[in-house]
């Protein structure tokens, strides 16, 4: 994908590659009103860490981008800016106040509030939640599903939280080794589960109908991603490989018409995971 990439107001660089970017990015919005086919899609990240300024009040920060991106008066990007802090279960009258006042997780609300108060088209969101207690994660997932509903905005969610997925997405897209190893619909993905991965990431939940289960964790480790195996990345840790899974790089296959898996032995006949149902 390639767009124009800036940070605050300033443009960064014309032709910049999502894929390669830094990716410690907590946020990453994609602003701008209007998407075009031939103006580059102005893309706004916003980094916890590095995007507040320690010497300008909360309030004043997340007034700026509105008021440069909206082209409205600093009176009213002020006041908006004051209502997205509320949006974000701050009180309006810490605006006042500078991010060293601020804990981890306000200052996490904080450049949520930023990256929201212009109404991205398109908002990438990544591990959005992490740090913030229950209370307010369900504030901020309110708040981004909001924003989908009454403005319409696209959201890709990008989280470890099977819960987040499954309380915010409507397509899943699951990955493993760089690659996306299983996409579907919620439903899909959550009920008719197909790769062995997939199946291990949800194994590894507690069970709160059971207390006393015990944990199933997918044994060892993540491949070095520089020297990934020949064949299937998961294979080390598959139960059900066999030998073509360490030759053979499994393709993405349809299974309906929205699921699809990367995995070897569903080649075949008959075969299929413990969890979950079975397409018809
Ligand atoms: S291709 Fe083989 S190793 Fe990879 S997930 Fe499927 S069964 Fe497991």
């Amino acid at each position: 994908m390639l767009s124009t990439v800036s940070i605050g107001s300033e443009p960064m660089a014309v032709g910049y590659s999502i894929s390669s970017a830094p990716f410690n990015a907590i946020h990453l919005a994609v602003s701008g009103n209007h998407w075009s086919q031939h103006i580059p899609t102005p893309i706004f990240p916003y980094f916890v860490s590095q995007t507040l300024n320690p010497v300008f009040p909360v309030a004043d920060q997340i007034a700026e981008s509105i008021e440069i991106h909206e082209h409205i008066s600093s009176h009213e990007a002020y006041e908006k800016a004051l209502d997205m802090l509320e949006m974000v279960g701050i009180p309006r009258e810490r605006g006042v106040e500078y991010p060293h006042q601020f804990s981890g997780g306000m200052k996490q609300r904080v450049v949520i509030a930023i990256a929201l108060a212009c109404q991205p088209q398109l908002l990438i969101a990544d591990e959005p939640t992490t740090a913030l207690d229950v209370t307010i994660q369900a504030q901020v997932l309110d708040l981004i599903r909001n924003l989908k509903d009454q403005h319409g905005t696209s959201v890709i969610m990008i989280t470890h939280d099977l819960g987040i997925v499954a309380e915010t997405c409507d397509r899943v897209a699951v990955m493993y080794a760089g690659r996306i190893i299983e996409t579907g619909t919620l439903d899909d993905v959550f009920n008719y589960t197909l790769h062995p991965y997939t199946e291990g990431l949800f194994n590894s939940l507690p069970n709160i109908n059971d207390r006393k289960a015990e944990l199933k964790p997918i044994p060892g480790l993540m491949p070095d991603p520089t020297n990934l195996p020949e064949g299937c990345a998961f294979e080390p840790r598959c139960e059900y490989a066999c030998e073509a899974c360490k030759q053979q790089l499994p393709v993405s296959t349809d299974f309906t018409a929205t699921h699809q898996a990367a995995c070897l032995r569903y080649a075949e006949p008959g075969f299929h995971i413990a969890r979950g149902k079975k397409h018809e």
